[in-house]
């Protein structure tokens, strides 16, 4: 067996993004934002509890004051995204005239951040941007524009780096995909 192989609860995982790669991701969306929200006094909303590994390495990268603000949703169970998705911790800060951009680890279907967005337009806020690291387009149902993408991946499901099976797997520093 190859002994980076990870297993978690039933299942088995192997490598599939290291954290160079990651990195790289994260320079290339920071130096965006460095460029594009200077002076906007944006408020950043990490999606909890898989965006909290990539959060921490995006706001290092950025190079002017911010306001952060972390939200919490659930909507996956197990392996696989599920429609009911419930809010557990909201939006601590006014977000009305704001410039807000939703900070996720993955969009998969997309719905998570559709329930987002819909509540920060009845808060008013002014404009809304999303950051992803990792984005499946195979799998997005969304009607909206992801802004701002880390790297695209295949419709596999993956552990590591702040992403969890069944709560497990999140500490890890590079990404492991699972394996069927
Ligand atoms: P969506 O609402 O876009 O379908 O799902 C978004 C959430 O589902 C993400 O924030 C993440 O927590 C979880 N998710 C989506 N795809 C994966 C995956 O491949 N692995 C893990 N561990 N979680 C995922």
């Amino acid at each position: 067996m190859n002994k980076n192989i990870i297993q978690l609860h039933d299942k088995k995982f192997e490598p599939f993004i290291s954290y160079e790669q990651i990195d790289r991701a994260i320079q290339y969306i920071a130096d965006r934002l460095n460029k594009e929200m200077k002076g906007k006094n944006p408020l950043f909303v990490p999606v909890l509890n898989g965006a909290f590994m990539f959060a921490g390495d995006l706001f290092k990268k950025l190079d002017f004051p911010c306001e952060i603000s972390f939200v919490k949703f659930s909507s996956y169970v197990g392996t696989t995204s599920t429609e009911d998705v419930k809010q557990l911790l909201g939006f601590e800060t006014d977000v009305k005239g704001r410039t807000v951009v939703i900070v996720e680890d993955i969009i998969d279907t997309g719905l998570t951040i559709h329930k987002i967005i819909d509540q920060l337009k009845q808060k008013e806020a002014r404009e809304v941007k999303i950051a992803t690291l990792l984005f499946k387009p195979d799998a997005f149902k969304g009607n909206y524009k992801v802004d701002y993408i880390g790297m695209k991946i295949p419709n596999d499901f993956i552990v590591g780096y702040g992403l969890d099976y069944n709560q497990y797997g999140r500490n890890y520093k590079d990404i492991y995909k699972i394996v069927e």
